[in-house]
């Protein structure tokens, strides 16, 4: 029988900027359903890793594959690039991002919002994307708000109406860079809300964030990423409730 095809792998990521290594050899498999919480103090290549597994950054060296397919690169005058940019347009099509800052389109309606790259992007109709839209904003709670421009609704809101978005596209992975760091902490609980009821629908997730309880409660692995490297992973129990490594306990200590 044929194995069912892992949504996402990286395997050995590297990346410089300039001199510097900030990714030494990162690989990650996320299987259909996994949530992969990505912890690690500020400056540890986090971000930079998200970035790299949807190609907003290139990596040097390291391999990339969506649903088994292996993305091609090619070495050029500027280091190097992908082979073939539609292989990444397709790839990232299944691989949908939620940012820290939400970043909507400002000048959108929220329907507009969630329609456009379904309508743009996928070919559907107008009247299928609309409908699907209502659904999803129903679904994060923003039914009353399709009609409202980013700047009229709060921080929250933004940020779920950013994963109604990214959920239009039915993304085969969902990858999200500290979604509620940039929130006041009485609308961070919305948002995790949304984010649990993905999890436990089987969505497959890789999440970097500071909040531990969700990683605790929601995450089937937990990396700790240090300088660039891997420096614990595995169950949260493990990685969260009984630390090896002091630098990873200093980590996870109350701060004062
Ligand atoms: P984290 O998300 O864990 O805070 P980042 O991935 O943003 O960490 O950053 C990792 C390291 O890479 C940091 O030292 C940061 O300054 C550096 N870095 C990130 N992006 C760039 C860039 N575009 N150019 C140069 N250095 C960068
Ligand atoms: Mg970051």
């Amino acid at each position: 029988m044929a194995e069912t095809p892992i949504p996402l792998e990286v395997r050995n990521i590297k990346k410089r900027f300039g001199d510097v290594e900030v990714l030494k050899g990162l690989s990650l498999q996320a299987h259909k359903g996994d949530v992969i919480t990505l912890i690690g103090a500020s400056g540890s290549g986090k971000s930079t890793f998200l970035r790299c597994m949807n190609l907003l950054e290139q990596p040097n060296e390291g391999e990339l594959f969506m649903h088994g397919e292996q993305i091609r690169f090619k070495e050029t005058r500027h280091g190097r690039e992908p082979a073939d940019w539609r292989q990444v347009v397709r790839m990232r099509a299944k691989l949908s991002m939620v940012f820290q800052n939400f970043n909507l389109w400002a000048h959108m309606t929220l329907l507009e919002n969630v329609t456009e790259a379904p309508i743009h992007v996928l070919g559907k109709s107008r009247k299928e994307a609309i409908e699907q839209a209502r659904g999803l904003l129903e679904r994060v709670g923003l039914g009353e708000r399709a009609d409202y421009y980013p700047a009229q609704m709060s921080g929250g809101q933004q940020q779920r109406g950013a994963i109604a978005r990214a959920l239009a596209m039915d993304p085969e992975v969902m990858l999200f860079d500290e979604p509620t760091s940039a929130l006041d902490p009485e609308l961070v609980g919305d948002v995790l809300k949304v984010m649990r009821d993905l999890a436990k629908e089987g969505r497959t997730m890789i999440v970097v964030t500071h909040e531990m309880a969700f990683a605790r409660d929601v995450s089937t692995q937990v990396m700790y990423l240090h300088q660039g490297v891997v420096e614990e992973a595995g169950a949260p129990r493990d990685v969260l409730d009984s630390p090896r490594s002091e630098r990873l306990k200093q980590f996870l200590a109350p701060k004062h």
